[in-house]
């Protein structure tokens, strides 16, 4: 595990050196939680490299460069309130969490990630996952089709979409606060698919970014793909 724990410390550098990561919050983080510890047996062994990887159920963890990007552009601070969609194998909830619920912050500035698995098997996985490595406190998992949100727990100030969606859907806009930021995987099944980032402003009109053209497997669920 030592020399598997340098060598992610080693990719997370280079990720560094290529600007994918800039802020240190961020770059701390992506060193405190190694995907290894979130993949399942005989996926462990790529762990360190850069590139998605099966998790079952045909469907991938995200490559580490694409966690970089999509946490920068996220905006993340301690204390945000996050939504993701799309739990996986909870590596990338877990990645947030450490940003916006570190460890040494007090409990009442501590923010929370809530994460959606369409997939039952899969939340198991990630709720388990999440467990073990000691986020429960910060991470909650919930099997549901998170094309709709989770309005439980809504307004979000932060909230990022890990699979690629034929369009917006409008109930994550309606999730977000004023002044939140929504980061989102556009486009259809497997190509042609740009990476957006979305900024509701205090008026709750909406800024829309493009940050590139990405690779994703396809939302699913009432606002997602038909496959
Ligand atoms: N963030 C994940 C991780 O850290 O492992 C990787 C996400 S994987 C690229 C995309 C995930 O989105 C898959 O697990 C898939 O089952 C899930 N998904 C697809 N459509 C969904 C939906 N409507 N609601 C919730 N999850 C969905």
């Amino acid at each position: 595990m030592r020399r598997r724990t340098e060598t992610w410390d080693l990719l997370v550098d280079s990720l560094v050196n290529d600007g994918a990561l800039r802020t240190p919050n961020v770059v701390r983080a992506m060193k405190q939680v190694p995907r290894v510890l979130f993949l399942p047996e005989g996926a462990s062994d790529y762990a360190t490299v850069d590139a998605p990887l099966p998790i079952g159920k045909g469907q991938t963890v995200s490559a580490p460069h694409m966690v970089a990007i999509m946490n920068e552009a996220l905006e993340l601070r301690v204390g945000h309130h996050v939504l993701e969609v799309g739990a996986g194998c909870g590596w990338h909830a877990a990645a947030i969490a450490e940003i916006v619920a570190p460890k040494d912050a007090p409990r009442s500035e501590k923010g929370h990630v809530y994460t959606v698995e369409i997939v039952a098997e899969l939340a198991q996985l990630a709720r388990e996952n999440i467990m073990r490595h000691g986020f429960g406190d910060r991470v909650t998992v919930v099997h549901g089709d998170g094309s709709l949100g989770y309005s439980e727990q809504s307004p979000y100030d932060r909230i990022l979409v890990t699979a690629a969606a034929p369009e917006i859907p409008a109930p994550l806009l309606d999730q977000l606060k004023a002044g939140g930021v929504l980061v989102i995987p556009v486009g259809s099944v497997h190509l042609f698919q740009t990476l957006i980032r979305m900024r509701k402003n205090v008026d709750s009109g909406m800024t829309r970014e493009n940050l590139g053209g990405v690779a994703f497997v396809p939302l699913t669920g009432r606002y997602g793909h038909t496959v």
